[in-house]
C-alpha cells in the first residue's frame, strides 16, 4: 500500500467512525472521496433478504459522468441478519489492477461491517418502539402517535380503546405457545388492516391491545372486535378461529388530554368490564369514572369512617293523614365525609357488593336504639322507628338473632323498632328472606316489606311473609301515565294487605294530589316530602315533642 493509499484509507476510516450514529449517508460521503482515486464509477450493495425482509439493492456511490469498463468486482459476505451482503464495485475508464482489487476488498469488507452496525442500530431503534411479537407500536410509541393524531385534529373526534382477547389463555393452552404467538401476530395484522390513516393501534404485550379510533367508526370497531376471524393450521388442516375481545372504551370529551389518560381511562373500562359486570364492552365517560373513583373512596375509607362515627342517622317522619299526626319514622343513614354529606345512593351499592353493608346496618340499628333510649329518658313519647337491612345481610345466618340482641342490649322496648327489607326475585334468597322474617316475628320484632311495587312484586309476598307492614313504593304513584287501572290495582293491594292484617304506608308522597289519590285508595299513613324530608336527629326531636302537623 503506497503512501496516498494509506492516507486515503485512514481518512475513510476516520470519516465513517466520526459520526455518533452510523447511517448510509456517512458511508456514501466517505466512499465519494475514495472512489475517484480508484477510478470507480459506482458502488452498489445487494442484500438478499430472508423472512419478511425484502431483497434490496442500494447505490452507495455513483458518478453519472463516468464511463463503465467491464464487469464490476463483487465481494460477498454472509451476514447475521440477512442471507448475504454483496458489494459490487464498477470500474470506470480502466479495469482495476491486482493491487487495487486487494485494496478494494478491504474497503468492501469495511462497508460490510459498517452496514452491520447500521442495521443493528436500526433494529434496536425499531424494537424500542415496537412490540417484538406483533411489530405494532408498543405503549410508548402508541401514546406518542395517539397524542399527535388527537392534537392534530379535534380530540373529541376520537375514542380511545383498551381491549384484550377473550379466553386467550385457553387459546394458548389449546394451540400451544408457538401457535399462540402466531395468532397474536395475525390478530395484530387484522387490526392494522382495520384502522385508517388518521387512527392508530398499539400492542402492550400479551393479549392486550390499544387503539385510537374516530368516533364515527367506534361502533364499527366494536363490531369488528366482536368477531375477528383468523385462519390457523390445526394438525395440517386449516381451521377458522373466531376471536372476540373484552373492551374498555373512552370517548374523549374535552379539548385537552393528559397522555396517561389515553391508555389509563379505557383500561379502567376494561377492568370494570372484567371484574364487575362480566360484559364485553364498557364505555367509560368522565361521569362514570367519577363514580368509580367514588366507589374506590367508599371502600377504602369505610371502616375508618365507621369507627370515627362519620355515619349519621336521619329520621323521616311517617304521618297519619287522617289527623296529621306523627306515627313513626324511618331511620336513613347519611355519611358526613370531608365536610360533605354523601347520600346512601352513592355508598350503599358498593358496600352491598362486597358484603360490608352488614356492619353499617348493625351500626344504624344501634344508633336508632340509642336515640330512642335518649328520647325516653328525656321524657318524650317515642314512635316506632324503622331501620333498613340489606338483602345482602341475609348471608349472616345469625342476622335475626343479632338484631334481637342489639335491641335487647339497648334496653328499649322492642316494639319500637321495625326492620325494613325488600323483596327478591331470586328463589333461594326468597327462602332465606322468608325464614328471616319468620324468625323476627317469632322474636317479637316488627318487619316491613319495603319498596313494594318497585320492579319485582308479587302477590304471593303478601301471603307468604309474616311481615307487619307493607310499604308501597313511590314509583307506584309517581308515573306520569297513572291510569284508572293503576288505581284499581293500588286500591286492591291496599285492601288485601289490610284484610291480611298488615299496616300499609305509602312512600314518596310529595304533592296534595298524590295524597288524595293514596287516601282514596285506602292508605292513610304517609312518608314523603309532602310532610317532611329526612331530618337530623335534633330536628326530628322537635316533631316528637309536638306530634301534630
Ligand atoms: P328506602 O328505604 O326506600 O328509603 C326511602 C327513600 O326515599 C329515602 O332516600 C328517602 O329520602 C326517599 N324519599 C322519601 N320521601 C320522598 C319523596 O317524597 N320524594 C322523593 N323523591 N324521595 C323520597 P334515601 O335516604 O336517599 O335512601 C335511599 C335508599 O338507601 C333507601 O331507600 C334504602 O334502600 C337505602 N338506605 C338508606 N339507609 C339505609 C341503611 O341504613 N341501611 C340500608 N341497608 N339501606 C339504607
Ligand atoms: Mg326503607
Ligand atoms: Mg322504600
Amino acid at each position: 500500500m503506497n503512501e496516498t493509499q494509506t492516507r486515503l484509507h485512514k481518512n475513510f476510516l476516520k470519516k465513517i467512525s466520526s459520526k455518533g450514529t452510523a447511517t448510509t449517508d456517512t458511508l456514501r460521503e466517505a466512499l465519494s472521496e475514495v472512489a475517484p482515486y480508484f477510478h470507480i464509477s459506482g458502488v452498489e450493495v445487494e442484500i438478499a433478504g430472508i423472512g419478511d425482509m425484502a431483497d434490496r439493492r442500494e447505490i452507495l456511490y455513483q458518478d453519472p459522468d463516468a464511463k463503465k469498463q467491464g464487469d464490476p468486482l463483487q465481494f460477498a459476505f454472509p451476514t447475521k441478519h440477512q442471507n448475504e451482503f454483496v458489494v459490487h464495485i464498477q470500474p470506470a475508464d480502466r479495469p482495476f489492477s491486482r493491487d487495487e482489487r486487494d485494496e478494494l476488498e478491504i474497503y468492501a469488507t469495511e462497508c460490510f461491517f459498517y452496514n452491520e452496525i447500521i442495521f443493528t442500530n436500526e433494529q434496536a431503534e425499531k424494537s424500542a418502539m415496537t412490540q417484538y411479537l406483533s411489530g405494532l407500536p408498543n405503549a410508548g410509541a402508541y401514546v406518542n402517535q395517539a397524542i399527535r393524531l388527537v392534537m392534530a385534529g379535534v380530540p373529541s373526534d376520537y375514542s380511545a380503546f383498551y381491549f384484550d382477547i377473550r379466553g386467550f389463555s385457553r387459546i394458548n393452552r389449546k394451540y400451544g405457545q408457538m401457535q399462540g404467538d402466531g395468532i397474536i401476530r395475525r390478530y395484530g395484522q387484522k387490526l392494522t388492516e382495520f384502522i385508517k390513516y388518521n387512527e392508530c393501534v398499539g400492542h402492550l404485550g400479551g393479549d392486550k391491545f390499544v387503539a385510537m379510533i374516530r368516533q364515527e367508526r367506534k361502533d364499527a370497531f366494536i363490531a369488528f372486535l366482536s368477531d375477528v376471524v383468523i385462519e390457523i393450521d390445526k394438525d395440517g388442516s386449516p381451521e377458522k378461529l373466531h376471536i372476540s375481545a373484552t373492551i374498555g372504551e373512552w370517548d374523549i370529551e374535552r379539548d385537552e388530554i393528559d397522555p396517561s389518560d389515553i391508555i389509563g381511562r379505557p383500561s379502567l373500562g376494561l377492568s370494570y368490564a372484567k371484574s364487575e359486570l362480566g360484559t364485553t364492552v364498557v364505555s367509560v365517560t368522565d361521569a362514570a369514572l367519577e363514580k368509580l373513583n367514588q366507589k374506590k373512596t367508599v371502600l377504602g375509607t369505610y371502616r375508618d369512617a365507621l369507627e370515627n362515627d362519620e355515619f349519621i342517622v336521619y329520621y323521616q317522619p311517617k304521618v297519619d293523614s287522617r289527623g296529621n299526626i306523627l306515627v313513626g319514622a324511618e331511620g336513613l343513614v347519611r355519611w358526613m365525609h370531608d365536610g360533605e354529606m354523601v347520600s346512601p345512593g352513592v355508598f350503599i351499592p358498593p358496600l352491598e357488593q362486597n358484603g360490608d353493608i352488614l356492619l353499617l346496618d348493625y351500626y344504624v340499628l344501634q344508633r336508632a336504639c340509642a336515640d330512642i333510649r335518649g328520647w325516653v329518658k328525656a321524657g318524650l313519647e317515642p314512635v316506632v322507628i324503622s331501620v333498613n337491612f340489606s338483602r345482602k345481610d341475609l348471608a349472616d345466618r345469625h342476622l335475626a338473632e343479632n338484631i334481637f340482641n342489639i335491641i335487647e342490649e339497648s334496653g328499649i322496648d322492642k316494639s319500637l323498632i321495625e326492620i325494613e327489607v325488600t323483596e327478591t326475585v331470586d328463589e333461594e334468597e326468597h327462602g332465606t328472606l322468608t325464614e328471616f322474617i319468620n324468625s323476627l316475628c317469632d322474636l317479637g320484632i316488627r318487619t316491613a316489606i319495603d319498596d313494594f311495587g318497585a320492579g319485582y312484586s308479587s302477590l304471593s309476598t303478601l301471603r307468604e311473609f309474616r311481615a307487619n307492614t307493607l310499604k308501597i313504593d313511590r314509583s307506584f304513584i309517581n308515573t306520569d301515565d297513572f291510569s284508572w287501572k293503576d288505581e284499581v290495582i293500588l286500591t286492591d293491594i291496599i285492601h288485601m294487605a289490610g284484610e291480611l292484617g298488615m299496616d300499609v304506608i305509602t312512600e314518596g308522597v310529595e304533592r296534595e294530589d298524590q295524597l288524595a289519590l293514596v287516601n282514596n285508595a285506602g292508605c292513610h299513613v304517609i312518608q314523603g316530602f309532602f310532610y317532611d324530608r329526612p331530618l337530623p336527629k335534633e330536628e326530628f326531636e322537635k316533631r316528637l315533642m309536638d306530634k301534630q302537623y
